[in-house]
């Protein structure tokens, strides 16, 4: 706040108001300055946010939880008022700079989530145990899969498992991709059936305690002719390379030059289409990026997936997508399932 020479700053964005308050709900706002915070929120959350809210004053308001912050900041000495650039919608701006007519408002950027790509031993904790809950529902629905099912029916079964088993709810939206369509990195599942002989790509997330977790498997239903076989093992190894790269001061292009090196080494590196990977943490795309042109150097005890692919129009697509926490001595790998080729 110092540097962006703000005296105060109204957090909006959820995840950045759960991380610095403990408030698991979804409506509240975080007025923050040198002295004091002070979170509000509206009588839904009354004996939740006094139960949950650590270390910040608890507003129980009337109105909107913004409106009231307003209020709250036209009141203060400050004159230079920060809000989050990315999250604020339009019309709220404008609300907000009725309200504070006398205030300069300062956009901001990244502020909340720069201290969030850190993570503490307790919140690797608990990526880990989400990571291992996605893991379990993944290889017990891969027992299930049989030609027939849609690819809904196996989403349906993930998502099942990951509840059952104590997840809050999925990160996003189940991606599961048969056969071509496995060659859309961001399938959505629809009602299409599987069948014998194609790759099935899966990628999915549970939230738990607030964490997210994601996790890709590409799996063959049947025997993997050779030119699948190769794609996967491409891809086997770009994750392999890349996480061999990982360690605390290495730059994040590093890491996404080692997985693109193997896959150039295979010819498809014009088939990964999209960046390495991304921070995970209370968000399930967060900081650091995991790209070209991410010079900054990784920090200890950043949280982040690995995750290339290849994607052949027509023939199908193979991802593989593992999380990993930056360590001074390499990759501390989370993700327990296997990476090897699995035939259905
Ligand atoms: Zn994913
Ligand atoms: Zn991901």
């Amino acid at each position: 706040m110092g540097e962006e020479r703000i005296g105060a700053l109204l957090i909006a964005s959820l995840p950045n108001v759960q991380y610095l308050t403990g408030f698991s709900g979804s409506a509240g706002v975080l007025l923050v300055t040198a002295a004091q915070a002070t979170f509000f929120t509206d009588s839904r959350y009354d004996i939740q946010a006094r139960e949950e809210v650590k270390e910040s004053r608890v507003v129980i308001a009337r109105e909107y939880a913004m409106v009231a912050a307003a209020k709250q900041t036209a009141r203060l000495r400050e004159k230079r008022i920060g809000m989050e650039a990315n999250t604020v919608a339009f019309a709220e701006y404008q609300r907000m700079k009725e309200l504070l007519l006398k205030k300069k408002l300062v956009p901001t950027r990244g502020l909340v989530e720069a201290l969030r790509v850190e993570k503490d031993e307790g919140e690797i904790a608990l990526i880990r145990k989400a990571v291992e809950l996605g893991s379990r529902a993944l290889e017990e629905t891969l027992t299930l899969l049989r030609p027939g099912m849609t690819e809904l029916e196996v989403a349906a079964e993930i998502e099942y498992r990951m509840r059952r088993y104590g997840g809050e709810r999925p990160s996003f939206e189940t991606i599961v991709a048969s056969g071509p369509r496995a060659a859309l990195p961001h399938a959505r599942a629809t009602t299409r059936r599987l069948r014998p002989r194609e790759f099935i790509l899966m990628d999915l997330g549970v939230i738990l305690s607030g964490y997210a977790s994601d996790m890709t498997r590409t799996v063959f239903l049947g025997k993997a002719p050779a030119k699948a076989a190769r794609v996967y093992r491409a891809v086997k190894e770009a994750v392999e390379a890349a996480e061999q790269q990982v360690a605390t001061g290495r730059t994040a292009e590093s890491v996404d030059k080692a997985a693109r090196r193997v896959l150039r080494r295979y010819g498809y590196e014009r088939y990964f289409t999209h960046s390495l990977g991304h921070g995970l943490g209370r968000e399930v795309h967060e900081l650091p990026r995991i790209g070209r042109g991410q010079a900054t150097p990784l920090p200890e005890g950043a949280t982040i997936t690995i995750e290339p692919g290849v994607y052949l129009e027509g023939f199908g697509g193979v991802r593989i997508e593992d999380v990993v926490v930056v360590r001074k001595g390499g990759a501390e790998l989370l993700t327990p399932t296997s990476r090897e080729l699995m035939e259905l």
